[in-house]
């Protein structure tokens, strides 16, 4: 009796863990990877309810355990591969499956010790979790919490490999009525409940690790636009004047302001203004390569620091932004009407930093504005001024070097 109830606890963490689960992705609003670790629990319950419950004199306790664990891991391979935006070779791991039932078939019909039939699907949940630790490799991402992941899961299957053969060289063989009495299985009982908790962790850890950098990210990011908030953008911008002075490469900033805006809010609304914001991120956001970055810096005002680009490659960017633009149908806006904007242009000068780069530009823009709007100011166009050459880059990286 005490050992029926000791058995009922791996099954019943297993149960909370999976409302743990379901609520984190209901919740939460979280991706539907979450669903697949509270589906690897449920599985993983049922094969460990059935293990203890079923007689496992019976020929097809040790397939429908086998089943329920198989669809265990593969419920969690499936759900890690897709938070790591890997294939999920679901069809190798439902092959080792088969493979596995089917030579645990033979072991079952050919000999009553249990032995060799808890080495198959063992090594088989084991080989599971290989090809899964394989899929995760491949990932681009991987920070710390994907390291972890990536270690407890070659972990697990190490220990699915070693464990039965370990404990098989102690015992010699387990006739099938002495099963529950063994000290495999008491040396099972553990290791699943240490296991099912330490991974429960670290998948929950792994949720909320997910859920607070998308928040962070989500807060970073201007509503209307997409683009970066005035905030963020300062942020970055600083970080890559740094990393362009260490490294030697040009950086550029561009600085765009809609023109005669007030009358856009004033004639149709605010929320025809809003559109146009929005529609103007658009085109920022198709026309600036992926190493730029790009930021609502105010209600209709942008700014774009282009990377491993200089002033003359920065205006050329500015000129394709606007002309793009001043073709744009704003939604809501009259079929005749077109809105343009007016841009400040600025290299960084040697030793310079985001500040005064940034009152440069801006300055640039006030002339773009006094100088009759629709057009594109560079800062110090026509004087000399020092430029810095990148290295180490290769010709495709280079929007344009040189004035
Ligand atoms: P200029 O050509 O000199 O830039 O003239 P302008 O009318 O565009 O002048 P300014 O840039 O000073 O105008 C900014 C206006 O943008 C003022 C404000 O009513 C409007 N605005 C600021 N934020 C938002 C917003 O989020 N949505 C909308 N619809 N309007 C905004
Ligand atoms: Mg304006
Ligand atoms: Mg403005």
């Amino acid at each position: 009796m005490r050992e029926q109830i000791m058995g009922l606890i791996t099954p019943t963490m297993a149960i909370v863990f999976l409302a743990v689960f379901v609520i984190m992705w209901w919740r939460g609003k979280m991706g539907a990877y979450v669903l697949g670790f509270a589906a690897g629990y449920l599985f993983f319950a049922l094969g460990f309810a059935a293990t203890h419950l079923l007689d496992t004199g019976s020929p097809y306790v040790f397939h429908v355990t086998q089943f329920f664990y198989s669809m265990s891991v593969a419920s969690g391979a499936w759900a890690l591969t897709k938070r790591a935006n890997q294939p999920n070779y679901l069809g190798v791991l439902l092959t080792i499956y088969g493979f596995s039932a089917a030579t645990l078939a033979v072991a079952v019909a050919t000999s009553p010790d249990i032995s060799s039939r808890l080495i198959i699907v063992n090594v088989g949940y084991g080989a599971m979790y290989l090809v899964l630790v394989m899929a995760l490799l491949g990932a681009q991402r991987r920070e710390a919490i994907d390291k972890l992941l990536i270690l407890m899961h070659a972990l697990l299957a190490a220990q699915f490999m070693i464990r039965p053969v370990l404990t098989l060289l102690v015992e010699q063989s387990i006739p099938a009525d002495v099963y529950r009495q063994s000290i495999y299985y008491s040396v099972l009982n553990l290791s699943l409940a240490v296991i099912s908790l330490m991974t429960a962790m670290v998948l929950v850890g792994a949720c909320v690790y997910d859920q607070i950098k998308a928040v962070r990210e989500q807060a970073e990011l201007d509503g209307l636009t997409g683009l970066r908030t005035r905030r963020a953008f300062e942020q970055n911008v600083v970080e890559m004047i740094e990393r362009a002075k260490l490294e030697c490469v040009p950086v550029a900033l561009v600085v765009a302001d809609i023109d005669h805006f007030k009358a856009v809010n004033d004639v149709w609304g605010h929320q025809v203004g809003d559109m146009a914001i929005r529609q103007f991120g658009d085109v920022i956001k198709s026309t600036i390569r992926e190493t730029d970055i790009a930021g609502r810096i105010g209600g209709e005002e942008f700014c774009i620091l282009a990377w491993n680009c200089n002033a003359k490659a920065a205006e050329a960017l500015a000129e394709r932004i606007r002309s793009d633009f001043a073709q744009v149908q704003v939604v809501g806006m009259p079929d005749d009407h077109r809105l343009t904007a007016s841009f400040g242009v600025a290299g960084r000068g040697e030793g310079e930093g985001y500040g005064r780069l940034f009152a440069r530009t801006d300055a640039a823009l006030y002339r773009a504005k006094e100088g009759g709007r629709n057009r594109t100011v560079r800062d110090g166009a026509g004087k000399k001024r020092a430029i810095i050459t990148p290295i180490n880059k290769t010709a495709g990286e280079l929007r344009e070097v040189g004035t």
